[in-house]
């Protein structure tokens, strides 16, 4: 008899009453950027590619979620780029009822040769990765080329994707002096602006502790050159947004060590090995693939699934216990 709830109002409810709604999907733990408070520059040790979902198997674990109530999926990495055939996996996914919003995070190194088809295939919001305008600089945060970015992004424009939002991690002693030029690139591009706090993640832990920076005062930097007003950006999740008066450009603020939203939390996040985690700060975690490779049920699927909603941690630690190790955030696409 199926004990998982019908209605999908209630479905996915943990126990600290936040309801799940969303699933970041690393398609990836690979890349082809090494942007240092992400991943070590040798690091090698990725997920074997047996040990992969099949995109047969991510699709039925999205439809099992989309049945419990779960509309909105989002497609990282790692680089999820670099997964071959990601524009056949999109169409998969967006073919799923339940599934109304697919969107992507990248790095855009390779959207110029993807945007188009991304956007035949249903993705609807890309947000890229983008800490610098400045060539030299963006070596030496990624080890890689700044114009690929560049043309991809305008790719995406071309291909008609909107809104674009950039990801700018914000770093002490790195970028403290180019978020206003951020600003003005996003205005002429029409593109939204997100700035993020560094999170204290596996071996690169130490490297985003040093260039940490409070997001209150890049806020208070940027409220001295422009006027900004309190602004709103659907679907903005743990971002706080103003606007620029008189423009239509929101700058979000992702703060998870100087103001957490664990509170408001409404999301799990799946690596590509297929394990389910809980938590982005935590190692609560629950495996689907060994299951899903032992033949186990659509029904049992969600019950799992519904079992581990309720072992989602409360709150991630990276203030109080900034040495706990966690895995790598290009485990889990941040
Ligand atoms: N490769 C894609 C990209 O860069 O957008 C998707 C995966 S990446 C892990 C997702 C996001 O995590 C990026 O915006 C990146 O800047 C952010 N990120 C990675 N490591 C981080 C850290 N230690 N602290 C804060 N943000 C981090
Ligand atoms: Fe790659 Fe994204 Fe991590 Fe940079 S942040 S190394 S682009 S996965």
């Amino acid at each position: 008899m199926k004990s998982y709830p019908h209605s999908k109002q209630s479905s996915l409810i943990d126990a600290f009453g936040r309801k799940i709604e969303y699933v970041r999907l690393s398609l990836t733990d690979k890349c082809n950027l090494r942007c240092f408070y992400c991943m070590p520059k040798n690091f090698k040790d990725f997920e074997q590619p047996e040990h992969w979902l099949t995109f047969a198997e991510i699709t039925r674990v999205i439809r099992a979620f989309t049945e419990l109530g779960v509309a909105r999926v989002r497609l990282t990495g790692g680089e999820p780029l670099v997964r071959k055939d990601i524009t056949t996996l999109s169409s998969q996914l967006t073919a799923l009822p339940g599934l109304n919003d697919l969107s992507l995070s990248t790095n855009a190194t390779l959207l110029k040769k993807y945007a188009s088809g991304l956007q035949h295939a249903g993705i609807s919001r890309i947000n890229v990765s983008l800490d610098t305008l400045k060539p030299e600089r963006f070596k030496q945060i990624t080890g890689g080329d700044l114009q690929p970015v560049l043309d991809g992004l305008m790719a995406a424009k071309k291909a008609g994707f909107n809104p674009i939002k950039i990801n700018m991690v914000a770093m002490k002693g790195i970028n403290e002096d180019e978020f206003e030029d951020m600003v003005e690139f996003c205005l002429q591009q029409d593109f939204t602006l997100r700035f993020i706090e560094t999170m204290p993640m596996g071996a690169t832990g130490d490297d985003a502790n040093e260039h940490y920076l409070d997001l209150q005062i890049v806020k208070k930097q940027l409220a001295e050159r422009f006027d900004l007003i309190p602004g709103v950006m659907p679907g903005g999740g743990p971002a706080r947004y103003v606007q620029i008066k008189n423009t239509r450009l929101r700058i979000g603020f992702i703060t998870p060590i100087s103001q957490h939203f664990c509170e408001t939390c409404n999301r799990v996040r799946i690596s590509v090995d297929g394990t389910l985690y809980l938590c982005l700060g935590q190692d609560d975690k629950v495996e689907l693939r060994p299951l899903l490779r032992a033949g186990i049920t659509d029904d049992e699927l969600k019950n799992v699934i519904i079992k581990a909603i309720a072992l989602k941690p409360e709150k991630h630690e990276f203030k109080d216990k900034p040495e706990q190790v966690v895995r790598l955030m290009s485990m889990t696409g941040g």
